[in-house]
């Protein structure tokens, strides 16, 4: 909030927003707009997107170069219960290999691993995996991770960690989502 921030005083955070309640996605987009405002370059990186068309793609896209978007492996959504598609598993993989590297590039301020929790929750990706990338990144890397269910490792790793909790909703209600809001 316009302090002077030495070299010294900044250092990258990892964020984590879970819980059931509606705004982990939307939170961590608005931290997203707030780096790039400050000048840092931003990635967003969508895992397990199904095949809506979310308006942040747009308004990302107009903000090129400072921010960027990407969605990995869409299309594939993983319904509870059932054995992992051995599909689904290579393009979570795939979403990884991608993550990794761009956390390892050195070329972000703040990366975003949206949806990333369910992936792990899912048992598509090792949490174990996962900490030890973020461990070894660029000492100034801020990354955020959102979906529900957030891994007890990634928690623990965690420097700033928010739970979503529902009071309502409204598809309690029968109400559709709603453009804007939730897409
Ligand atoms: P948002 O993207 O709106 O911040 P989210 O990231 O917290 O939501 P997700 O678990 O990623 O929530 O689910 C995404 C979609 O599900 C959004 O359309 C969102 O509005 C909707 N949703 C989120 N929470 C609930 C809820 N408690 N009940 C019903 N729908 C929900
Ligand atoms: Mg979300």
């Amino acid at each position: 909030m316009g302090m002077d921030q030495t070299e010294t005083q900044r250092r990258g955070l990892i964020l984590i927003n879970t819980g059931p309640g509606k705004g982990k996605t939307t939170a961590a987009l608005g931290t997203a707009l707030r780096a790039a405002g400050n000048g840092m370059r931003v990635l967003v990186l969508q895992f397990l997107k199904g095949s809506w068309h979310y308006g942040e793609l747009d308004s990302i896209a107009r903000l090129a170069p400072d921010m960027e978007i990407r969605q990995l492996g869409r299309g594939f959504v993983k319904v509870g219960g059932a054995e992992a598609d051995p599909e689904d598993l290579a393009l979570v993989a795939d979403a990884w290999r991608v993550s990794a590297e761009a956390i390892a590039s050195g070329e972000y301020d703040l990366i975003v691993l949206d949806e990333i929790n369910y992936a792990i929750s899912y048992g598509m990706l090792d949490p174990e995996v996962v900490a030890k990338v973020l461990q070894d990144r660029p000492e100034m890397l801020h990354v955020i991770l959102t979906g529900r269910s957030a891994h007890p490792t990634l928690v623990a790793l965690a420097d700033t960690v928010t739970e979503m909790r529902e009071v309502k909703h409204a598809y309690q209600k029968g109400i559709l989502a709603q453009k804007g809001i939730e897409f």
